[in-house]
């Protein structure tokens, strides 16, 4: 039986080591793909055009905007974040795993247009902890280390609505929370039942 693909949505304060989750459970995992999205915030020094974002001007995301290419957008610490709207039907009818990592409003959003997808929101042990990850990335402003925090404080009222809590207190066991939620989902019986013969 051909099973069409997931949807997982992945929320987290910045900070919380979820690309680094992310990135080890994508090995772990056969079959998962990312929606890639876009945004208006300069790249960082190790992130590539199409593969982490598809970076744009402020212009050039306001014509996204008005002719409908995106599923969703918001703005988030001063910069505009969106999921381009073509390329989750497509994968997700072809049967792939599609990661989308959005912050919370996004995720209220797409759970509206995709009923089905499974949120999961990563945690840090502690605000302190995030505090120092953020310090230690080393390419954020005080500021901006500021205002994600303060923001992450925002986005934990959110966390009931999601479907699976992970706290990202050790890597390994995160990577393996991550991995066994997708495998669970993708066994799912309300998710189709498998024909035998
Ligand atoms: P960062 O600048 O750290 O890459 O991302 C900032 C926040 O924007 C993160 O919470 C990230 O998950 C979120 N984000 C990334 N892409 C999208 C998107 O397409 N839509 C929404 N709503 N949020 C996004």
């Amino acid at each position: 039986m051909n099973k069409k693909g997931l949807l997982v949505v992945v929320s987290a304060p910045a900070g919380c080591g979820k690309d680094t989750i992310l990135e080890c459970a994508f090995e772990a995992c056969n079959n998962l793909h990312y929606s890639v999205s876009v945004t208006t915030r300069k790249a960082r020094p190790s992130e590539e055009e199409g593969i982490h974002y598809f970076f744009k001007t402020r212009e050039e995301f306001e014509q996204m905007i008005q002719k409908k290419e995106l599923l969703e957008y918001t703005e988030y610490d001063g910069n505009f974040y969106g999921t381009p709207r073509k390329y989750i039907p497509e994968m997700l009818e072809a049967g792939k795993n599609v990661v989308l990592k959005i912050e919370v409003e996004g995720a209220e959003n797409i759970k509206r247009i995709y009923p089905d997808c499974v949120r999961v929101f990563i945690l840090p042990p502690s605000f302190e902890e995030l505090e120092r990850r953020l310090r230690k990335r080393g390419t954020e402003t005080e500021e901006t280390i500021k205002n994600r925090v303060g923001i992450a404080k925002i986005e934990m009222s959110f966390v009931k609505n999601y479907d699976y809590v992970i706290i990202n207190a050790d890597i390994e066991e995160a990577v393996k929370d991550f991995t066994a939620i997708v495998q669970a989902e993708r066994l799912s019986a309300k998710r189709g039942i498998p024909v035998i013969s």
